[in-house]
C-alpha cells in the first residue's frame, strides 16, 4: 500500500524562508511565526498520514454505494470524518465569528495540500463545503451567515455547488433549471443537475446545496442565472434539519477515478430554494466559489503529484535492476538500484522540480489571496484573478503528468492496481476537467484575463519578474543559471502577449488556438520566477550559515534542474503560438 508523509519542511521553507510570512503587513500574519506554523502543519500532517491517508485506497476499490436513495460511502470515511470534523480542521481559516479557527487563507492551502494528497476523494466533502460556505459568507444575508454558516465550518452539514445539466457544462447560458417565486420569498426549484459531486451521501445531518437556476422571464442566457440555497432538510426556526426537501439523488455515476466521492445525479422537483445574491447575479456569486475551487483544484494537481513522488522515490531507491554504466553503486546485490539510472533521475527531477515550484506558486497566490480578503488590496486581487486560471490548467496538467511519471518508474508494477499508483493518475485526471475543463481556463486567460483592466495586472506581473532580475543582477548564487533563463522566459511571455495583442483583434483564432500554450508558457514563467526567489532565499540561508546545508543545497540544484530542463519550454510554447491560427484550422469539419 502507498504511503504518504506531510512535507512540512518544504512548507516551512516555502513560508518563512521565502514568503517571511512573519514579517508581512497581512492582518494576522505576525502571529504566524515559525513554531506556530509548524506546530499546526506537524498535527495536519498526523492526521492526513494516519487517519485520512489509509482510506485512499479503501475508497478507490469500494467506492459509493446507492442503495435506496441513501449514499454509502466507503468504509471507515465516517469515522475519520468525524474525526477530522472534530479536530476543527474543516474551518481552520474561516471566521472565529462562525466557529472557524480564523487562520489565514495562507495557513488553509498548506493544510489543503496535505488532506488532497493523502486522499483527494475523501477530501472533496470538506473542501465543497468550503467553497459553499465562503460563497454564504460573502453574499449572504445575516440570517442566512447565521443559519448555515456556524454549521458548514464545523461540517456538521456540508455543501455542493450545481452547475452542470445534461446537455451544458461550460455553456451554462443553456440551463434549464427553474427558480419560481413564492409569496413568502422564496423559490420553488425544478430540473436536473448532474455530476454533482458530494450531491448526497450520510456522514453530516444536513446537505446545503447551491443551485444556479434561471427565474422565469429574466433575461435570456447566462445574465438570467441566479443562485440559490437549497437545503436537503429544510432548516427549522430552531435550526435543526427538519422536513424532506423536494431534492433526490437519482443516480451515482461509475467513473474513471476519485471513486469514494459520490457523483450525483440530483433531482430538483419543486425543492423549496433561497436567493443568494441577487436575482440575475447567480454568475456573480457562483464565481466566488468557483474561485477558490479552480484554485483548491490546482492544488489537488499538485497533491497528486507530491504523494506519487515520494512513493515513486522510495521505489527507485529500492527496486534492483541494472547496474549504474559509471560503476557499480551496490556490491553486495544483484544489481543496482534504479535511482543510479539518468533516466530514472530525470523523471524523478522533473517531478522534484515541479512540485516544489508548484508548491512555492499556490502559498505565494494564497498570500495574494489573504492581501485581497484582509486589506483590501486590489492590486493583489487583480493578480490574483488573472493567475487563477494558470493555477488551475496549468498545475493540473503538470500534476497529471507527474504522476504519469511517477507510475512509470515503477514498470508494470505501476500498472498493477495493488501498488496504488494507478489511483494517483486517475484521481489526478478528473482535475484536468471539473472546475471549467482546462481548455476553458486558457480560454478565459487570453479571452479576458488578459485585457482585465486595460492589461493592468499583466504589466504588474512582468515588472514584478523584471524588477526581480534587476534588483539581483549581481547576485552570485542566482547569476549560476537561473536570471538568464528567466529573462528568456519572460521574455518569450511577453513576445506571446504581443503576438495576442496585433493579431487577437484582426482574427480571433490567431489568440484562441494559441490559448493552451500561452497557459502552459505563462506556468513555466511563474514557475521559474519562484524558483529563482527559491533560490535566493536558499542561498540567504546558507550564506547565514545554517546548520541543514544539505537541505538548502539540494533546492539551489533542485531550482537549477528547473531553469535547465523545463523552463526552456517557454521557446516552443511561443513557436506555436507564432504560428497563429492557420496550421490548426487549416482542416475543414468534414476533412477530419
Ligand atoms: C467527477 C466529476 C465531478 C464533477 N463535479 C461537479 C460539481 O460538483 N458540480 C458541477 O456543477 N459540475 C461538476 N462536474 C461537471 C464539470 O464541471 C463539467 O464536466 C466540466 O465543466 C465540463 O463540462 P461538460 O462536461 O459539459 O463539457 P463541455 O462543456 O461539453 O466541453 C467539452 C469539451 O469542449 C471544450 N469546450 C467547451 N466549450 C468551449 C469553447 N467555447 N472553446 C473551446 N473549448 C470549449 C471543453 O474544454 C471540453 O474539453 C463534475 C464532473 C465530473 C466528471
Amino acid at each position: 500500500m502507498p504511503s504518504y508523509t506531510a512535507p512540512t519542511k518544504d512548507m516551512q521553507f516555502v513560508l518563512h524562508d521565502l514568503l517571511k510570512i512573519s514579517q508581512s503587513d497581512i492582518p494576522g500574519y505576525q502571529d504566524l511565526d515559525a513554531d506556530f506554523t509548524s506546530a499546526v502543519l506537524e498535527e495536519a500532517g498526523k492526521i492526513t498520514s494516519e487517519v485520512v491517508a489509509p482510506l485512499n485506497m479503501v475508497g478507490d476499490t469500494e467506492g459509493c454505494v446507492l442503495e435506496n436513495g441513501v449514499v454509502r460511502t466507503p468504509t471507515g470515511f465516517q469515522e475519520a470524518f468525524d474525526q477530522v470534523r472534530d479536530g476543527g480542521w474543516t474551518g481552520l481559516d474561516m471566521p472565529e465569528e462562525y466557529g472557524g479557527q480564523g487562520l489565514p487563507y495562507v495557513m488553509g492551502t498548506a493544510m489543503g495540500e496535505m488532506f488532497s494528497s493523502a486522499n483527494q476523494a475523501f477530501t472533496m466533502y470538506q473542501g465543497l463545503t468550503h467553497g459553499a460556505a465562503s460563497a454564504i459568507l460573502t453574499h449572504g444575508t445575516d440570517a442566512q451567515k447565521t443559519t448555515y454558516l456556524p454549521k458548514m465550518v464545523s461540517c456538521e452539514w456540508t455543501g455542493t455547488m450545481n452547475l452542470t445539466e445534461p446537455h451544458c457544462g461550460t455553456d451554462l447560458g443553456l440551463m434549464r433549471t427553474k427558480a419560481v417565486p413564492q409569496d413568502d420569498g422564496s423559490y420553488k426549484i425544478s430540473g436536473q443537475k448532474i455530476f454533482i459531486s458530494a450531491g448526497e451521501h450520510e456522514m453530516a445531518s444536513n446537505i446545503i446545496h447551491l443551485v444556479l437556476a434561471k427565474i422565469p422571464g429574466g433575461p435570456d442566457g447566462i445574465k438570467g442565472v441566479s443562485l440559490f440555497i437549497v437545503p436537503k432538510f429544510i432548516v427549522t426556526e430552531d435550526g435543526t434539519p427538519g422536513a424532506r426537501n423536494g431534492v433526490t439523488c437519482g443516480k451515482i455515476e461509475e467513473k474513471m477515478g476519485i471513486h469514494g466521492n459520490s457523483t450525483c445525479v440530483m433531482n430538483y422537483d419543486e425543492a423549496t430554494g433561497y436567493l443568494l445574491g441577487e436575482e440575475h447575479k447567480g454568475m456573480r456569486a457562483m464565481f466566488t466559489m468557483m474561485n477558490e475551487a479552480r484554485i483548491g483544484v490546482g492544488m489537488q494537481g499538485l497533491a497528486q503529484a507530491e504523494v506519487a513522488y515520494q512513493n515513486a522515490l522510495d521505489y527507485a531507491k529500492d527496486r534492483l535492476q541494472g547496474r549504474d554504466v559509471t560503476g557499480v553503486k551496490n556490491p553486495d546485490g544483484p544489481a543496482d538500484p534504479l535511482i543510479v539510472h539518468p533516466d530514472i533521475r530525470r523523471s524523478l527531477m522533473d517531478q522534484k522540480s515541479f512540485i516544489e515550484g508548484a508548491r512555492a506558486f499556490m502559498l505565494w497566490g494564497a498570500q495574494m489571496i489573504d492581501r485581497s480578503h484582509r486589506m483590501g488590496d486590489k492590486d493583489a486581487d487583480g493578480l490574483i484573478s488573472l493567475l487563477t486560471p494558470v493555477v488551475k490548467g496549468f498545475l493540473t496538467d503538470e500534476g497529471y503528468q507527474a504522476t504519469v511519471q511517477a507510475q512509470q518508474v515503477y514498470g508494470g508494477h505501476g500498472y498493477i492496481e495493488e501498488t496504488g499508483m494507478s489511483q494517483f493518475t486517475r484521481d489526478a485526471r478528473i482535475a484536468m476537467i471539473y472546475e471549467g475543463a482546462n481548455g476553458v481556463q486558457a480560454l478565459d486567460l487570453v479571452g479576458r484575463k488578459l485585457a482585465q483592466d486595460g492589461g493592468k495586472h499583466v504589466m504588474a506581473f512582468f515588472d514584478l519578474v523584471k524588477n526581480f532580475i534587476k534588483d539581483n543582477g549581481d547576485n552570485e548564487a542566482l547569476k549560476n543559471g537561473f536570471l538568464e533563463p528567466l529573462k528568456q522566459a519572460s521574455k518569450d511571455l511577453q513576445a506571446a502577449g504581443m503576438f495576442f495583442m496585433q493579431n487577437g483583434m484582426k482574427n480571433p483564432n490567431a489568440a484562441l488556438s494559441g490559448s493552451y500554450d500561452f497557459m502552459h508558457l505563462f506556468g513555466h514563467v511563474c514557475l521559474g520566477l519562484m524558483w529563482a526567489q527559491m533560490a535566493k532565499a536558499a542561498q540567504e540561508a546558507l550564506d547565514a550559515g545554517t546548520s541543514d546545508t544539505a537541505f538548502y543545497e539540494t533546492k539551489l540544484a533542485t531550482g537549477r534542474y528547473y531553469m535547465a530542463r523545463r523552463l526552456p519550454a517557454t521557446g516552443m510554447h511561443l513557436a506555436r503560438i507564432n504560428s497563429g491560427a492557420d496550421p490548426v484550422m487549416a482542416l475543414s469539419a468534414d476533412q477530419f
